[in-house]
């Protein structure tokens, strides 16, 4: 049992809230009640968001990109040492790291992740003896961290927009459809060893990297469950796509493609009215992932638009150079403030953006994961995150407004507890295996560095 001082419930804040877990399902919510010597006692408790979009890897390689060099630095500049990087990354490097990144993404406040997992072959571009050796990896760094994983094996087939072949870099990604089919059964039967609350995805990588008779293949032989696909992230890739297939990216895959709750579209960032219009109506997520997208100079999401047509979204770190739940939240807000010169952009008519923000991407994030997460209510897994309303940042809030300082004006340090479907990962604002894990990723990296 749980015991929070105050928690917020899908019908708006509660005190004194008892909540009972059993197999990682929330089993009771009891506003009103007295604490009990054996419940673990918290200040204030959320739905813990699940990060909806990650690269685990690119972790390892955060704070390298940011050095300006002759010509002008762009998304594919960055893109061409992400490559290098990848050539030299082993599984147990890749284990390290994503255990490392996925600690991080508990301790900022999240239950789970999808991982968008791309890397799947040999350097050079040979399956390894298990075609999921990569997948078994991120699986494992799941296991380590107790984080809610939903596996997102990505196809990768082409180098660019009309069916271009893979370039040398993108060689450990690439698979055509049946190789791609065979992966994720085997990605299914490697998840079948974590707990329940752990899923398979499919990814289709991109339009640029498939093409459109893959794409309905592999919807044909995955007809449930989550289909993330990157989408409209770079001015250019719109440019290719149109004219390779003769309609921008979202206005084409909304057009040619039956695109409905269990998408979503990751970044969404350069579309028409009329393509944020006809998205939001079409149940998917927006999958925005606003720290990466500034870091990229990719550009600002068409918020208010998609909103005022219901728009469902969540959010993202990506590639990972800095992993936090409230600078996501706070940049894509911020992001609609710079461009549209106002205050208080990413909520309809009145009322909280802390509380939109947070609400919005709790509930997006689980849609986005297949995950039944993202409100506090009786059969949802236990994803619960809690923090101290009493620490100096937010002491002389309203409780009416501690969602907005919690995005606005704290620290990611008041953030004490975090349970991924009641496995309590999180206590004290520390990882309970901060310490091997860490231990783990500085020796990849010693190895990694030695070799790039
Ligand atoms: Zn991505």
């Amino acid at each position: 049992m749980i015991f929070a001082k105050q928690a917020k419930l899908p019908g708006g804040w509660a005190s004194d809230v008892r909540i009972e877990q059993t197999e990682g399902r929330i089993t009771a919510v009891e506003p009103g009640q007295a604490p009990q010597a054996s419940d673990q006692r918290v200040d204030t408790l959320l739905p813990a968001l699940g990060n909806l979009h990650s690269h685990s890897f690119q972790r390892a390689m955060a704070g390298m990109t940011e050095y300006r060099m002759a010509g002008k630095d762009s998304f594919w500049t960055w893109r061409e040492l992400m490559y290098r990087f990848t050539e030299h990354l082993t599984p147990e490097q890749i284990e390290a790291i994503a255990a490392f990144t996925f600690m991080e993404m508990q301790e900022a406040g999240y239950a789970a992740v999808g991982e968008f997992h791309y890397l799947h072959h040999q350097p050079g571009g040979a399956p390894y003896d298990d075609l999921g050796e990569l997948s078994a990896r991120i699986a494992a760094a799941a296991q380590t961290t107790g984080i809610g994983l939903t596996h997102l094996p990505v196809l990768y087939s082409y180098g660019g927009a009309g069916q271009q072949p893979l370039q040398a870099g993108q060689a450990r990604f690439g698979n055509d459809v049946d190789r791609f089919n065979a992966l994720v059964a085997r990605a299914k039967a490697q998840v079948a060893g974590l707990p329940a609350d752990c899923r398979v995805g499919i990814a289709p990588h991109s339009l640029r990297a498939t093409a459109p008779d893959d794409l309905n293949a592999v919807l044909a032989a995955h007809p449930s469950g989550p289909v993330h696909i990157h989408i409209a992230e770079q001015p250019q890739e719109v440019r290719d796509i149109e004219s390779w297939l003769g309609a921008r990216p979202v206005a084409w895959l909304l057009e040619n493609v039956e695109v409905s709750e269990r998408w979503c579209l990751i970044h969404a960032t350069h579309m028409t009215t009329a393509e944020t219009t006809q998205m939001a109506r079409s149940g998917a997520v927006a999958g925005l992932c606003p720290v990466t997208e500034a870091n990229l100079g990719d550009g600002p999401f068409n918020g208010p638009t998609y909103l005022e047509a219901g728009g469902a979204f969540g959010v993202g770190s990506d590639s990972n150079v800095l992993i936090g739940l409230a600078e996501e939240l706070r940049t894509l807000e911020y992001s609609q403030r710079l461009r549209d010169v106002a205050r208080n952009v990413m909520v309809t008519t009145e009322g909280s953006v802390g509380d939109a923000l947070y609400t919005g991407a709790a509930r997006g994030g689980a849609q986005a994961l297949g995950r039944g997460a993202g409100e506090i209510a009786v059969g949802e897994w236990a994803d619960l995150m809690a923090f101290d309303s009493s620490a100096p940042a937010l002491c002389a809030l309203r409780q009416d407004q501690l969602l907005d300082g919690l995005v606005f004006a704290a620290k990611a340090d008041v953030v004490t507890d975090v349970w991924s479907a009641g496995r309590h990962a999180v206590q004290g604002g520390r990882h309970k295996d901060r310490e091997a894990i860490t231990r783990a990723y500085r020796a990849a990296l010693q190895g990694l560095m030695a070799a790039v």
